[in-house]
């Protein structure tokens, strides 16, 4: 008697989370072992060298060669051979292919991205397959829902000068604001009313805003409210993250913009890369879940910078990465600069799906800046994470970082999103992956 499909559907999804850690020869080998324990299915794997082939993965693993008998060609070089296909209907057999051709074409893709010089390559090209693999990579980091941040942009006072952001100082175009805690959480109220169970709280650096104020709206949020919160109000005094950690925020987004060091000091006039650095170090102390990321196509950045940049986020050990392109804002020394590539933005989400594995990755709103179906797109390629802006109209007209269309950012337009590709939205607070899965191995959650 056959078994449900739903039992082997249930298989498929175990096995690509199983596989998702590891290496190309240890991911086939598990699918190989798996597949015998559970329905006595007997494959190998191996690699075709001319009219042989070598064995790379499966049952008989004690056999460094093989001759060709039954093979089933997964890509123009790695082959499945089928000794026996124990319980496996023919509808299962087809699924079990296509799903074996996915994992070899992501393992291999993710082996050959190791550093700068190979990440630039792939990020030059323009194949779609690495936007499928990464997508492929994303659900077996992710699953298929996608988790939806609400953010509350309560002030857009900056003490800084970064050239590129609309938020900066020197703007005297913007009236500035700063919401009163009632009005944050009357905000945070609707949102959660709404099913939102992460709120991130983002402001510009504002040197003369005291620690207390956010501290306030930080126990006032976990005392109202079952959620998890984010901050993102750029470099502080470790002493007010501190602050902020024991009031109870979970998080912190803090890009570093771009690795080059040279390039930030230009772009961030007054400020340097080790600061937000130092900062990252500090909040990775206090043991908050971090975020950061870079900006794509900066004024003066290079290809390599780029690439640069995804392996540098690699080295932070992140729980959550945000990559998006350059938009020129008005009022600022970019105005007239050229935007960021969305398509090169599309393929660093992905690059950095492979590279970064089990962690979060944002759609980046300012994809939906330059391009209607950015987002969109971005949670096709290896992004599962997307910001719905829920500051009240009247404030986020104010939060001019770049220009963005009204509306576009709505809790309705988002979920429109996320229904539309067909995913599931996270009900839960979509904590950090990587120490999820630490405290399951029974790791210690803290990095080493
Ligand atoms: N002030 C905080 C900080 O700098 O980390 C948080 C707010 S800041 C507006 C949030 C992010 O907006 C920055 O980290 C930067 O990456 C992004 N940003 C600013 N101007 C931008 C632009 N013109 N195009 C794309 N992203 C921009
Ligand atoms: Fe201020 Fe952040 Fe904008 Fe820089 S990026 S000007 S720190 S709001």
């Amino acid at each position: 008697m056959e078994r449900e499909t739903s039992d082997f559907e249930k298989w498929l999804k175990e096995t690509l989370k199983e596989v998702a850690p590891s290496s190309f020869s240890e991911s086939l080998a598990t699918v190989a072992h798996s597949l015998y324990r559970l329905f006595s299915a007997r494959v190998r794997f191996a690699e075709m060298l001319g009219r042989r082939c070598s064995f790379i993965a499966g049952e008989v693993s004690d056999e460094p060669t093989c001759t060709l008998p039954d093979y089933i060609q997964l890509t123009e070089n790695i082959i499945l051979i089928v000794d026996a296909w124990g319980k496996l209907g023919n509808e299962e057999k087809e699924k079990l292919i296509k799903f074996l051709k996915e994992v070899v074409k992501w393992k291999r893709l993710q082996q050959e991205i190791s550093d700068v010089a190979s990440v630039e390559k792939i990020l030059s090209g323009d194949e779609d397959s690495l936007l499928r693999c990464a997508d492929f990579a994303r659900r077996a980091y992710c699953g298929d829902a996608v988790h939806i941040r609400g953010i509350i942009e309560y002030s857009n006072i900056c003490s800084r000068n970064c050239l590129y952001c609309g938020l900066r100082k020197d703007n005297k175009n913007l009236k500035r604001y700063t919401m009163t805690v009632e009005e944050i959480l009357d905000t945070a109220a609707q949102g959660f009313d709404n099913g939102i169970r992460t709120f991130v709280l983002q402001s510009g650096e504002n040197d003369s805003e005291p620690p207390e104020f956010l501290a306030s709206v930080i126990k006032a949020l976990k005392k109202n409210f079952d959620v998890a919160v984010t901050l993102s109000a750029g470099v502080k005094r470790a002493e007010a993250y501190r602050i902020w950690k024991e009031a109870g925020a979970d998080r912190y987004l803090l890009k570093f913009e771009t690795s080059s060091p040279s390039l930030f000091k230009r772009l961030c006039s007054g400020s340097v890369l080790q600061n937000r650095l130092s900062a990252l170090e500090s909040l990775r102390q206090l043991e908050y879940q971090i975020g950061s990321g870079s900006i794509i196509g900066l004024p003066n950045q290079t290809l390599s910078d780029v690439a640069q940049d995804i392996v540098f986020a690699k080295g932070l050990d992140l729980d959550m990465a945000a990559f998006g392109p350059f938009v020129p804002s008005p009022h600022t020394p970019f105005a007239k600069c050229h935007p960021g590539d969305v398509a090169l933005s599309l393929r660093v989400i992905a690059v950095a799906r492979l590279l970064l594995g089990d962690v979060h990755i944002a759609a980046a709103s300012s994809l939906d800046a330059l391009a209607p179906n950015g987002r969109q797109r971005a949670l096709s390629c290896g992004a599962n994470v997307i910001m719905a802006n829920l500051t009240p109209e009247s404030y986020s007209n104010l939060y001019g970082i770049y220009p963005r269309q009204n509306g576009s950012s709505s809790l309705k337009r988002i979920t429109e999103i996320v229904s539309h590709l067909g995913y599931s939205i996270a009900s839960d607070r979509g904590d950090s992956i990587k120490q999820f899965r630490r405290r399951k191995n029974g790791k210690v959650t803290q990095r080493s």
